[in-house]
């Protein structure tokens, strides 16, 4: 894999807090199965939950949604199916907030989990802008292994799309 093909996306940092395996598996384009129930639902709830306010925006490898300006500031958030996974979204969300701060934009994020009702703010501040970068070193460091990291049984293996391929 050439330095070319690898960008660190909020893809990457999502699965990063999940499991480094499936970084690796991302990275090098093994998919998993597009028809699995988790994939669908949360791609139908990124589609249709407050689409009326939704602007996507591409930065780069990154995709994210606008949602309003707010006194001169940008509000880009992220739109998800569970607080479970309330810590990938939130570094991917910094990610983002990351990426635009690079490009002198000011933004601010916003979580939003419509079947829980619930939002949650996201700010960048030096801890997490640390963190950030420390995430990114290590993803490019997972992405250059010539093999994935062996699967390690977590609490999102259950649901995870990958199942079958590490455990059977
Ligand atoms: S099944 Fe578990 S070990 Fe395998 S990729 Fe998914 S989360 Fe990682």
């Amino acid at each position: 894999m050439s330095d070319a093909d690898i960008g660190v996306g909020g893809t990457l940092v999502w699965y990063y807090y999940i499991c480094l395996r499936q970084v690796w598996l991302i990275s090098h384009q093994i998919t998993p199965d597009a028809d699995d129930g988790n994939l669908i639902l949360g791609r139908f709830i990124g589609e249709t939950s407050y689409n009326r306010e939704k602007k996507e925006l591409a930065i780069g490898s990154s995709k994210m949604d606008v949602y309003h300006f707010n006194n001169g500031e940008m509000v880009v958030g992220e739109v998800k199916k569970s607080s479970k996974y309330n810590q990938s979204a939130r570094m991917q969300l910094a990610f983002y907030l990351k990426e635009l701060h690079k490009r002198g934009i000011q933004a601010r994020g916003e979580l939003r989990f419509p079947q829980e009702k619930k939002k949650e703010e996201v700010i960048l501040d030096e801890d997490t802008l640390a963190e950030i970068e420390r995430v990114e070193r290590d993803i490019l460091r997972l992405v250059y292994l010539q093999q994935p990291p062996p699967p390690v049984k977590n609490r999102f293996c259950k649901k995870c799309a990958y199942s079958e391929f590490c455990w059977s």
